[in-house]
């Protein structure tokens, strides 16, 4: 008998634990969930030249770490429901804070590795997308998924890596396989956001041979890595996110959590 089989049994007779910090009861239990329903602007220490205006449902650090693990890395896909939640409350915040929306808005998946998809089985961003888009509907925001991106094969996993070796191994790792429909505002999501290399790559290969007008490319994800902010401020308005501050609302704050509140 297979591990993975027995461990699926294993499921049907002992009880759940919270993956964030193994309270017994649900997959991740409410304290857990709760911070990741706090969506503030993704800010790495090194900022890198060209990192998309990005938002983040709550901090990689804590709980939330095991909670992301356990879904990305040990294969407990019923996780990709809350942690859906979670990117689609990201991907709310990130465009309510965006200039004003014409066209669809289509949320683009960061492609992973091949080597990662083979031994994963799977595509747990694509897992988290399907999930978000569900709960963004629900909520009456029209989003859908647009595939624009592929992974070329030659970087290495980045894991380890400095943050500028990590932009020098992405470098030419994406290729647009389409062009975005006009007036459409992409919104890039990933899991979790560490050095910004992986989104900033993918967001100057979208917004290549963009027109002026064109809106930005945004960014979401579940979790970022915590900033430490002198001062201790976490950082919680995303107005200070977009490089073209003109064009945010003024007060973005009440609708930050609007659209994919459960309450
Ligand atoms: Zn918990």
């Amino acid at each position: 008998m297979n591990g993975g089989l027995l461990s699926a049994l294993a499921d049907l007779v002992l009880p759940r634990t919270c993956a964030g910090c193994g309270l017994p009861g649900r997959i991740l239990c409410r304290r857990c969930a709760a911070l990741l329903a706090m969506p503030r602007p993704a800010t790495p220490r090194r900022f890198p030249w060209g990192f998309p205006p990005t938002a983040a449902a709550g901090a990689y650090s804590g709980p939330v770490r095991p909670a992301v693990n356990a879904f990305k890395e040990q294969g407990q896909t019923e996780l990709a429901r809350p942690l859906g939640t979670a990117l689609a409350l990201a991907v709310a915040a990130v465009v309510c804070a965006a200039p004003e929306v014409r066209g669809p808005v289509l949320l683009v998946p960061v492609p992973s590795s091949r080597a990662a998809l083979r031994r994963r089985g799977r595509d747990h961003v694509r897992e988290l997308t399907t999930c978000a888009m569900a709960e963004l509907r629900a909520a009456g925001m029209p989003v859908e998924e647009a595939r624009l991106l592929r992974r070329l094969g030659r970087a290495r996993d980045s894991a380890g890596l400095s943050a500028a070796a990590r932009r020098a191994n992405l470098a030419g790792t994406f290729r647009r396989s389409a062009a975005p429909p006009p007036g459409a505002l992409l919104v890039l999501v990933d899991d979790v956001v560490t050095s910004g290399a992986t989104l900033t790559e993918a967001a100057a290969e979208l917004s290549r041979g963009a027109g002026a007008g064109a809106p930005p490319v945004l960014a979401a994800v579940v979790a970022a890595t915590p900033r430490r902010l002198l001062g201790g401020r976490s950082g919680g308005d995303l107005r200070v996110v977009p490089k073209r501050s003109e064009n945010v609302p003024d007060d973005p704050s009440g609708r930050l959590s609007g659209p994919v509140s459960r309450d």
